[in-house]
């Protein structure tokens, strides 16, 4: 029998062990550039990693500095993200805190987890995200992919991301590991624990996860 904290690390390490061989790769994902992962977390917010990746590398060769999306024009933002949706209010947004950030702090991503969660259209997941993926700072992350995959592998339930239980949970769970370990999480909700039909007998996870095992 397992303790709680053996488990919580065998899956751990099967997340990053399957996210090494099976992990999706992303431009967002193979840069530490914090101005890239930034936009690139701004764009991903309600929106899956295929839809931003078919505008993301036009996107970023355009705006691509804090200084030239702050001085671009709000249509010429909103054009080159139509197919995304909410293309109005992720181009005023992306444009207020690129003035913000040249303003404020000379055209660099602030590494600091309240000034980049006081930015317009950054919440705690995308200054979580900037801090752990582009500065390396052991910061916990909580978003809807996240609290789907507690609830399966643990059978722990929270209200929502915004659940401090959910992100205490992820400080003991997740807060010092890496950056694969999140990605890993990610891949593993949009290509095996898919919300209606979970694909348990191609999961690294099926002997130790809550959900397939009580079937
Ligand atoms: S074993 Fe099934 S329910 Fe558990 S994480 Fe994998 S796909 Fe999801």
């Amino acid at each position: 029998m397992r303790t709680p904290g053996q488990r919580e690390s065998l899956v751990r390490t099967k997340v990053i062990k399957w996210y090494a061989t099976h992990g999706r790769s992303f431009p967002w994902r193979t840069t530490k550039d914090p101005y890239t992962i930034l936009i690139a977390e701004m764009l991903l917010r309600r929106t899956t990693a295929i839809a931003v990746l078919r505008v993301f590398n036009d996107f970023m060769a355009r705006f691509e500095t804090p200084e030239r999306l702050a001085k671009a024009r709000e249509s010429d933002i909103t054009r080159a993200l139509t197919s995304l949706g909410l293309q109005s209010v992720r181009a005023k947004q992306l444009r207020k805190t690129a003035a913000i950030i040249v303003k404020e702090y000379h055209g660099k991503i602030p590494a600091s987890h309240d000034a980049l969660k006081s930015l317009p259209g950054v919440g705690s997941y995308i200054a979580s995200a900037v801090m752990n993926f582009a500065y390396g700072y052991a910061v916990p992350l909580v978003d809807g992919n996240v609290i789907h995959f507690i609830s399966r592998v643990f059978g722990v339930y929270f209200s929502g991301p915004s659940d401090e239980r959910a992100w205490d949970f992820m400080t003991k769970f997740g807060a010092s590991h890496k950056a694969e370990l999140y990605w890993g999480i990610i891949d593993l909700v949009a290509t095996l624990c898919l919300k209606r039909y979970p694909r348990c007998p191609y999961c690294p996870l099926s002997e130790v996860c809550d959900w397939s095992m009580k079937d």
